[in-house]
């Protein structure tokens, strides 16, 4: 058969952690925390099972939790939405950006990514006949050029999609990129999707800046997070999204035909857990130790690393060790060297190779000891 998406392969997160597991490499590549989740969160989960709530939840989700969502939203970024109307629970962020692009792109469409990015976006687009629009974030710190975006802004941008704290890179947006996006739209009906999953991960005292912060963009925007990297549980696959009602009446339409719903018990407890501000407030402190001591442990390595503005992740630009591609070095270096790690070119539809790998820090402290051992040594 004919394939859809004949030049996509296998994602480079499988890839990488398949060749550490092959190679029994530390696994810096994917992102996910080698620690548990909490374990009182744990403990909810399994009453709410032994309680019954094992059948379907509500397709928007349950309405304790999108309550919390609200709430939430109303303390972090001052914007109370509607739990009923604007808020929706999907099986993680991938979810939510599915059933948004979905939702929103038809044939012939333009949406403008800023590169590198994350690669479930371009891949959806295209399966809606939409065509992705590539605007390169500026070296050396990957901020946006707004005047690049606007030149390439046409009558035929549908949406523009944007991911603040950013991976790979962990730059961070700031209220002054917010509102060139928003004057740069204003009087098109041109729509946002920002991807916002790393929100509690922004250091260094600076704050993140939501689109839901900002009266004229949230108009526009679906706004999506996921509980995944807040909570530690990428594997309980939950995120959501929150969007003008119309927009969310959009996006309940593809929801309700790719999951239709999202697990029910874990859906409970993370509704329980969200009262407790004090877990999502102390991530900031809590992801900053780890990038402080890994880059305390990667001193006097030829690696060059700028500290990560937000995320979990951090970029090392290479180039003094090796002249090598970024996927052969990687590669490379989680066979010989015993750490895996991602090549950014990944991120790039054009695989474009500026010599950086990221590397994942949410890890424990002797993880990211025994990783940087052997980095310092190359
Ligand atoms: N967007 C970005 C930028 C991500 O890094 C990730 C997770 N790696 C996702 C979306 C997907 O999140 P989830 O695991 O909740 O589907
Ligand atoms: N978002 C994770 C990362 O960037 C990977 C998720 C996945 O494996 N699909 O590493």
């Amino acid at each position: 058969p004919s394939s859809k998406l004949p030049d996509i392969g296998t994602s480079i997160f499988t890839v990488m952690s398949a060749l550490a597991n092959a190679h029994k490499a530390i696994n810096l590549s994917q992102g996910f925390p080698d620690f548990n989740c909490p374990a009182p969160l744990i403990e909810l989960v399994h009453a709410y099972m032994l309680q019954g709530f094992n059948q379907y939840a509500p397709m928007a989700g349950v309405p304790k939790l999108r309550e919390n969502i609200s709430l939430k939203t109303e303390k972090l970024y001052g914007y109370l939405p509607d739990a009923d109307t604007e808020v929706t629970v999907t099986s993680g962020a991938t979810e939510a950006l599915n059933a948004a692009i979905t939702a929103v792109v038809k044939t012939g469409d333009e949406v403008l990514l800023l590169e590198p990015c994350y690669d479930s976006y371009a891949p959806v687009i295209r399966l809606c006949g939409g065509v992705p629009v590539y605007v390169p974030l500026a070296l050396p710190d990957f901020s946006v050029d707004w005047d690049l975006v606007k030149r390439r802004i046409s009558t035929r941008t549908r949406l523009i999609l944007i991911n603040t704290p950013h991976n790979p890179t962990g730059a961070v947006m700031t209220k002054q990129d917010m509102d060139m996006l928003a004057n740069l739209l204003e009087g098109t009906d041109t729509l946002v999707i920002s991807d916002e999953v790393y929100e509690h991960m922004v250091f260094d005292g600076q704050q993140h800046y939501s689109a839901l912060q900002h009266p004229q963009l949230r108009k526009r925007s679906i706004v999506i997070s996921s509980f995944g990297k807040t909570y530690h549980t990428t594997g309980w696959k939950i995120g959501y999204a929150v969007a003008p009602a119309p927009l969310t009446a959009e996006l309940r339409k593809m929801h309700q035909f790719i999951t239709f719903s999202t697990p029910t018990p874990l859906q409970m407890a993370l509704a329980d857990f969200l009262e407790e501000e004090a877990h999502y407030l102390q991530l900031p402190d809590f992801y900053q130790a780890k990038r402080d001591f890994f880059l305390e442990q990667m001193k006097g390595s030829r690696f060059e690393l700028i500290p990560s503005a937000g995320t979990y992740f951090q970029l090392a630009k290479y180039n003094n060790i090796s002249d090598e591609y970024d996927l052969d070095f990687a590669k490379r270096m989680t066979k010989e060297t015993g750490v895996a790690a991602i090549p950014v070119s990944a991120f790039y539809h054009d695989k474009t190779d500026h010599k950086y790998l990221r590397f994942c820090f949410a890890k424990g402290e002797e993880t990211l000891q025994a990783a940087a051992e052997k980095l310092v040594r190359l």
